[in-house]
């Protein structure tokens, strides 16, 4: 899978720095490495994203928010 897969945005993703626990299940699971860790998940790449949700369904703190821009 490339690092980056496209240039500009299609879904915005956040993750609430308040509520992530940082288990690293979203960057397990998010097919196109969208999250990088240090201590809390961060978008580093959401021009990557598919908007597939996986990491919402995975987080059980609910710290990560998908919307379609
Ligand atoms: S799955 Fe949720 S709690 Fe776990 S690292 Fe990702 S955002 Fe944080
Ligand atoms: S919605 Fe899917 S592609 Fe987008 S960040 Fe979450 S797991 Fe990755």
């Amino acid at each position: 899978m490339p690092k980056y897969l496209r240039d500009y945005e299609v879904y915005l993703v956040y993750v609430d720095a308040e509520r992530c626990d940082g288990c690293e299940d979203c960057v397990t699971y998010c097919p196109v490495e969208v999250f990088d860790m240090s201590h809390k998940a961060y978008p580093t790449r959401p021009q990557n994203c598919l908007g597939c949700r996986t990491c919402v369904a995975v987080c059980k703190s609910k710290a990560v928010i998908i919307t379609e821009i």
